[in-house]
């Protein structure tokens, strides 16, 4: 058993929208039984009364404000604004109270304990479906580290990234991950991308059951979709299994977040 005390899950949210997701990623690994630390990152973005509801279900709401932060990672903003979301998420480096964090997206959903997540190194993470030689960066186990987080801000400023964002960055930077060591590629039941479900669907119905962690990867999130009150169901025109998963992040956000959004919140807002 691993000590719980030194190791936490992290997400982030520049703005409420995504703080949403936070707030439905973070009753997910809770309803899965995790007794380890949450915690979120936010930044001005996130409304101060979002970060009251954060506050009661993550273990530390910890504000990062990149224009504020390390000196490197304001000159980088200053050159290259792109990288600003980006930046933001490679600040999981600086949570040096944890010995290991396991990052993720605010667009995941975790259905089962993944708790033994925190069992793997740095740098471990499931592939990508778009380039299966590189790593997705929606769900990753790291171990914060100072000298980490300077070096790949220096690589963020000397080389950028190949795809602008945090993903690019940090395959380009843990470069070796695709063949170095197999223990630190992650079982795709750890990070499931959504629409998986119909782009292999065989291989859903086959393994489908084992899912732990969604992820909601596109442009189109699940706060985008309506959701009808009545009926306790999302309106979709995707695949019927895509549908059940957007129906279960649903599930959890009408049962355990919304109750607690007083007055009503729709958490449906455009980008
Ligand atoms: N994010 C955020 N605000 C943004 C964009 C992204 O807080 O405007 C954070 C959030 O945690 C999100 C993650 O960065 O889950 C990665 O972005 P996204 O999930 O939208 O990328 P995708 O997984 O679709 O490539
Ligand atoms: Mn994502």
């Amino acid at each position: 058993m691993a000590c719980s005390q030194g190791e936490a899950f992290v997400t982030l949210a520049t703005n409420d929208s995504y703080a949403v997701g936070a707030l439905v990623l973070a009753q997910s690994l809770r309803i899965a039984g995790t007794t380890h630390d949450l915690v979120v990152m936010i930044t001005p973005g996130v409304s101060q009364g979002m970060r009251e509801h954060l506050g009661q279900v993550y273990t530390m709401v910890h504000p990062v404000d990149v224009m504020d932060s390390k000196d490197e990672a304001h000159l980088a903003m200053m050159t290259r604004p792109e990288l600003g979301v980006t930046l933001t998420k490679l600040h999981v480096w600086t949570l040096v109270q944890y010995s290991k964090c396991v990052f993720m997206d605010a667009d995941t959903l975790v259905l089962a304990n993944i708790d033994d997540l925190f069992e793997r190194e740095q740098l471990s993470a499931a592939v990508d479906i778009g380039w299966p030689d590189c790593f997705n960066s929606g769900v990753f186990v790291m171990q914060p580290s100072l000298a980490t987080f300077h070096d790949l801000v220096a690589h963020a400023i000397e080389k950028g990234s190949f795809d602008g964002g945090d993903q690019g960055l940090l395959n380009t930077f843990f470069g070796d991950w695709g063949t170095a060591d197999i223990k630190k590629h992650l079982p795709f039941i750890y990070n499931m991308t959504a629409s998986s479900t119909y782009t292999y669907l065989p291989a859903y119905k086959q393994f489908g059951k084992g899912v732990k962690v969604v992820h909601f990867l596109g442009s189109r999130k699940p706060w985008h979709y309506r959701f009808n009150a009545q009926s306790k169901n999302v309106e979709h025109s995707d695949g019927a299994y895509a549908g059940e998963l957007l129906q279960q992040w649903w599930n959890v956000f009408a049962c355990h977040v919304q109750p607690k959004l007083d007055p009503w919140v729709a958490p449906v807002e455009s980008g």
